[in-house]
């Protein structure tokens, strides 16, 4: 099964309650994997994001789609809402991922820091 390896999309990307740190910015224990790992909070210790959560099922989600190798980490809002977060609004929205997006039945909501761009059409 593949696992986060050298990715730490969510540790530049999402929120983490416990450190303060809001959407959209780095963590300041990120450098060459986390810095204090041993004694992380229990929100670090605990997430999913779907792409690694699909590796273990029928259906695992690409290699590609790896949040750091597609700049988009797929997850859910508070709301149950899916929901794609982006670390660079500026980069291309033309990849595979976001081909796949645009094949979801239901609506992604796009992500961008603590604001929500809209929707993925
Ligand atoms: S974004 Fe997903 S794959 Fe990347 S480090 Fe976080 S949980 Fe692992
Ligand atoms: S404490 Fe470690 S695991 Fe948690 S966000 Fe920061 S770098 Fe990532």
């Amino acid at each position: 099964m593949s696992g986060c390896d050298e990715c730490m999309a969510c540790c530049k990307t999402l929120e983490v309650h416990e450190l303060r740190k809001p959407n959209g910015v780095e963590c300041v224990h990120c450098s060459n994997g986390c810095m204090r790992y041993e004694t992380r909070p229990q929100s670090c210790r605990t997430f999913v994001c779907a792409w690694l959560g699909s590796q273990a099922t029928a259906r695992p989600l690409p290699a590609e789609f790896r949040p750091d190798r597609s700049g988009v980490i797929l997850g859910e809002l508070d709301t149950g809402e899916p929901a794609a977060f982006i670390e660079d609004a500026l980069a291309p929205r033309d990849g595979p991922i976001w081909q796949f997006l645009r094949t979801l039945t239901r609506p992604v909501v796009i992500m961008v820091g603590n604001d929500r761009e809209g929707l993925c059409e």
